[in-house]
């Protein structure tokens, strides 16, 4: 299957923006220039932006039905009397139906890979599966001794049945949940698999005060200093918040192999506090952008996360130039591609990559004039304005419709459990 992107804005993330036309043969980008051959489908990008599918480098997807559930609540009481209680009477259709409603949402809103972190993940697994998204998954590991043996074997299940499959679309990793709910032999269990299965860590880490204050009181360590113990940094590892980076933690930091993974709106929502990205970035640290699930975000609108990832830092360092629309790009980008191991396939458009691709349509008022391309995309675009979404060299969205499902059935079937779940 050849498909031609002809005479679009292109912002490849490996040069200068120029305008040109990309060549996708099944799953690859051959040829990137102005090229004129024969193709089973022509898709006109004049007055377009083509551009690499954004990053979502931690969610959980599972989440979408606890959109607008429970919303002014502090993170650990959050957890423990709204999450929690629901999340026990949730059943694997449950995730499956969520998991849809997500990955609609994600892809008409310019995601094309996930990096996900719950349970039921086969589910998601599924899902992604069949809308055609690229995606990251791991079983959440938490607790200790008989249940956190139980999630281990899940895991690797998890890994067994689905690591690779879907043409290498789907990986999986270890998720562990925080270093404040994994006791040191859980810690030690999750570090084993990841090593036994060769793949990277995915681990919430530094996100609250309380976490800093829990870790001293627990262990009398910070969370860099349990994590470095327990061996975790000797693997890539996938940080989620980095909000509460002590001197000594940004010092193990710039020795990892992986990164941070900043969720601005998240973070600010549940009042967790301003990731100091600028200091992490200037370091050498890469840093990745994602929403984490709908019950702390609200939507996994990605280019919501660019603009605040961006006012956020102008904010913190009291400057205009604290971080710039073109870094924040790469961060939803390239540099989330490097966090989660996957830049030598995604992340920017070059001859030979994987064919992750959207195309947003400039001709709407809220995006005249155009002066500058990366100021557009990151504070004037946003997710409703991506046009056509590819992942894998396939159509998945054209013209703002999926191709794989009818939406409305999957929203349908989100509002029926709904009624039943939240009243159990
Ligand atoms: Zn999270």
């Amino acid at each position: 299957m050849k498909v031609l992107i002809k005479n679009g804005y292109i912002v490849s993330m490996a040069t200068e923006i120029h305008k040109g036309d990309i060549l996708i043969e099944d799953d690859r980008i051959s040829r990137i220039g102005m090229i004129e051959c024969d193709v089973d489908k022509v898709i006109d990008a004049t007055n377009k932006i083509v551009m690499p599918g954004l990053i979502n480098a931690h969610t959980h997807v599972g989440m979408s039905l606890f959109r607008g559930y429970s919303d002014e609540s502090e993170l650990m009481e959050w957890l423990s009397k709204k999450i929690w209680p629901v999340e026990n009477n949730m059943t694997k259709s449950d995730v499956y139906h969520a998991s849809l409603l997500s990955g609609i949402e994600m892809i008409k809103s310019g995601t094309t890979t996930f990096n996900d972190h719950y349970f039921y993940e086969e589910e998601t697994a599924r899902a992604a599966e069949l809308l055609g998204l690229r995606a990251i998954l791991a079983r959440a590991i938490i607790s200790s001794e008989e249940e956190a043996i139980k999630r281990i074997a899940e895991a690797e299940e998890l890994y067994n049945n689905w690591h690779n499959k879907c043409d290498g679309r789907i990986k999986v990793c270890v998720g562990l949940h925080a270093p404040y709910t994994c006791p040191p032999d859980t810690m030690k269990m999750g570090v084993k698999l990841a090593d036994r299965l060769g793949t990277p860590i995915h681990i919430h880490y530094l996100e609250t005060r309380d976490e800093v204050k829990q870790m001293r009181e627990m262990y009398n360590m910070t969370s860099t200093e349990y994590l470095k113990k327990a061996g975790v940094f000797n693997y890539h590892v996938m940080l989620a918040h980095g909000v509460q980076v002590d001197a000594d933690s940004l010092e193990t930091l710039k020795d990892i192999s992986g990164g941070i993974i900043h969720n601005p709106i998240s973070n600010q929502k549940l009042g967790s506090g301003i990731a100091d990205i600028k200091k992490l970035r200037d370091n050498g640290i890469n840093v990745a952008l994602g929403t984490d699930g709908q019950g702390s975000t609200n939507t996994l609108d990605m280019f919501e996360e660019i603009k605040s990832a961006a006012y956020l830092q102008k904010v913190l360092y009291n400057s205009a130039t604290a971080l710039s629309a073109e870094d924040v790009i790469k961060m939803a980008t390239i540099e989330g591609a490097k966090v989660l191991g996957i830049d030598s396939e995604v992340g920017s458009l070059e001859e030979g990559k994987k064919a992750d691709i959207i195309i947003i349509d400039t001709n709407k008022p809220h995006l005249c004039p155009l002066h500058n391309i990366y100021s557009l995309l990151a504070y004037s675009v946003n997710g409703a304005d991506v046009q056509t979404s590819i992942i894998d060299g396939k159509v998945v969205m054209e013209d703002r419709k999926i191709t794989s499902i009818d939406e409305e059935d999957v929203m349908r079937d989100c509002r029926r459990i709904v009624e039943s779940l939240f009243r159990k």
